[in-house]
């Protein structure tokens, strides 16, 4: 296991094409599987101009590169910005989430270091090739180019858009949707040099890069020294930063989003569910964010994805972060950090031991899981839903989305609507997502043509960001199980409270898509400390769906309100480590009845837990 170091190729000048033959970025893929490309991109930017001189200054052709993220775009008219695979394919992206009906334009200016003749290049992704749903345009200065992109190859790539003319210092540029459906586009690059061809794979060169061209820093810049880092804002990051904020340390609290609650956000609404506790429901409610600012200790960044950690022995010292649209990048030192992006993202960086997929039976006895291990998980959800409009609704034909959705008119369940279970819900995200399009845009047709003057009203709303749900479990020194949940413990370290029933999803592969549920009630049990720690990252805490459990213990403490509950234990505990100079271990072994008293708020605790504006 190797950490992601953060040291960064210096900034230095060369074409487009030679970085593409540039030396192995020193950003490292860690953990251990290989399927996920990770790797570190520039992210929404200003328009940056790289002036690329030839062998001496003196050369005559001065080439130049405009490279341009389409996320850092003035205005995004009707386009939605997606920044969910990030961490796959490089980028936040635009993305022309119309429903069938082509999106506004979107647009933004751009500087040239002088006018001339340049080529382009435009970074989609044909996202179903045999049909290609998402094709837009680029429109310079009023003038619509005659390529069309989103049309062409598999995968995201550089498609080329032919020479264009640039006739002055300054051009505007559109993104002109043609379908409602889907198109996306990362960037685009201007470049004088007619034979350069940008970089093709999405690793470690591109992102050298793309952050040359860009002009970003080698080495991020300092977002402050904190307490603890808190990463992921779903009800498990605000209630681990509320606590830690409030016991007095000063927390920085990371979320890709722009707004907090992960599956409970406005976003999405799911309706946070499991068992009380004060912190808690602050955080399950609405009022979440006015908690979280009211709390003076804590540092908020909105819209800002961590990227990767840079480890020192079996410790991380920082967390590295991109703001979602403007590109810029900032890392984050603590003595401990909390992972609750619910996917194990910083554990993985880290190389901390995860478990994904399903157990055997017999490998902790567990008489729900199936007799032989697999790969198969609960899927994520692309929430969706009907209303009658006052008046018809057009929806178009879409033969692309039929060989998914084939005959299905059932649009009831959006719970039932689960996709990717038998894929690599982390390296395939965009792709489940995009079946979970097609499913359900097909599905909409059927129900439309079935009885078009019943349905003529009939209206879709489809969101573009997807619900998790079951991914990387990070491995503690207890895992948690079946028989644990069923045996209430008893646990000495109890610190949370979970359970319920074991809510378990199988596939329904007869239809393709969706899942059908098998419930089985318990009582609610204690979650054991040791189940909230890495067991090899020494000062790493995972909160939420990502913590220490087998497939099946999962199925029960997957409640955002339990969630909650490991988080108010890990923001504890982290405020504990850093009282006591120990690790969460340490603190599970020495100073577990403190951290028990602290959850449970006995004695003072209880008033400094209590709401406040605490001052710095
Ligand atoms: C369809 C569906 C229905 C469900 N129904 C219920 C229900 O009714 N009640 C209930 O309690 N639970 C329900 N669940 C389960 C529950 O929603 C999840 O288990 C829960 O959201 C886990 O909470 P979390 O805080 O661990 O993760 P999340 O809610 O997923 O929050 C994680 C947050 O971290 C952010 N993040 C991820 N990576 C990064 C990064 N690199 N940098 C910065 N931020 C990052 C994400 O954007 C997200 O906002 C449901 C789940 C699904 C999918």
């Amino acid at each position: 296991m190797c950490a992601l170091a953060y040291a960064r190729f210096p900034v230095s000048c060369g074409s487009a094409r030679k970085a593409a033959m540039a030396g192995p970025s020193t950003w490292q893929m860690s953990g251990k599987d290989t399927s996920v490309q990770m790797f570190s991109a520039c992210v929404g930017s200003l328009i940056a101009l790289a002036l690329i001189a030839g062998a001496s200054p003196a050369a005559a052709a001065e080439k130049h590169d405009v490279l341009i993220e389409a996320d850092s775009f003035a205005d995004y008219g009707g386009w939605v910005l997606d920044p969910q695979y990030i961490t796959r394919m490089g980028s936040s992206f635009p993305l022309a989430h119309g429903l069938g009906k082509p999106v506004a334009n979107a647009k933004t200016a751009t500087k040239f270091p002088s006018a001339g003749t340049y080529r382009l290049w435009v970074r989609t992704r044909d996202w179903v090739p045999s049909h290609h749903p998402g094709r837009f345009k680029v429109v310079l200065d009023g003038a619509e180019l005659p390529e069309t992109f989103g049309a062409k190859g598999e995968g995201w790539l550089w498609q080329d858009g032919g020479r264009v003319e640039i006739r002055a210092n300054t051009a505007s540029i559109e993104l002109k949707d043609l379908t409602g459906f889907e198109g996306r586009c990362d960037a685009l690059l201007f470049t004088s040099d007619m034979e350069a061809v940008p970089p093709a794979k999405a690793d470690a060169n591109m992102d050298a890069w793309r952050r040359r061209l860009l002009g970003l820093p080698a080495d991020p810049p300092s977002a402050g020294t904190f307490g603890c880092v808190v990463v992921g804002g779903g009800v498990a990051g605000c209630a681990a930063a509320l606590t830690a904020a409030r016991l007095g340390l000063d927390v920085a609290l990371i979320q890709n989003r722009p707004v907090l609650g992960g599956n409970a956000s406005t976003e999405l609404g799911i309706p946070p569910r499991g068992e009380k506790r004060s912190v808690v429901e602050e955080v399950a409610g609405r009022n979440r964010s006015a908690a979280i600012e009211a709390e003076k200790r804590i540092k908020l960044f909105l819209g800002w994805h961590a990227y990767g950690v840079r480890k020192g022995a079996n410790r991380i010292t920082r967390v590295g972060a991109r703001h979602t649209s403007e590109g810029r990048e900032l890392h984050f030192a603590a003595p401990v950090f909390i992972d609750c992006t619910g996917d194990g993202w910083i554990g993985y960086w880290a190389g901390a031991d995860y478990r994904i997929g399903r157990e055997s039976s017999a490998e902790f006895k567990e008489s729900l899981a199936p007799k032989e291990a697999d790969k198969v998980i609960h899927g994520i959800t692309v929430e969706f839903g009907t209303r009658r409009a006052e008046g018809p609704v057009e929806f178009p034909d879409v033969p692309w989305a039929m060989e998914v959705a084939k005959a299905n008119t059932d649009l009831n369940g959006h719970y039932g609507w689960e996709c990717g279970q038998r894929r690599d819900v982390l390296g395939e995200a965009e792709e489940i997502r995009d079946y979970a399009f097609r499913a359900i845009y097909g599905s909409f047709r059927n129900v439309k043509r079935a009885d078009p003057e019943k349905n003529a009203n009939l209206e879709l709303w489809v969101r573009h960001i997807v619900a998790g749900n079951e991914s990387r479990r990070l491995m503690g020194d207890h895992i948690l199980t079946q028989g644990d949940i069923q045996s209430q413990g008893p646990f000495d370290d109890a610190v949370a409270t979970g359970g319920c029933f074991f809510c378990r999803h199988t596939p329904d592969d007869r239809r393709g898509f969706g899942m059908r549920f098998r419930l089985t009630g318990v009582k609610p049990c204690p979650i054991p400390f040791r189940s909230l720690y890495s067991r090899n990252v020494e000062n790493l805490m995972p909160a939420g769906r990502c913590i220490s459990a087998t497939h099946i213990g999962f199925c029960s403490i997957k409640p955002m309100k339990t969630g909650g509950h490991m988080g108010v234990a890990t923001g504890a505990a982290a405020y504990l480590c850093v009282e006591r100079g120990a690790t969460p271990r340490q603190v599970g072994k020495q100073y577990i009845r403190e951290l028990q008293d602290i959850v449970n708020e006995r004695g003072d605790y209880a008033a400094r837990l209590r709401p406040k504006a605490a001052a710095r």
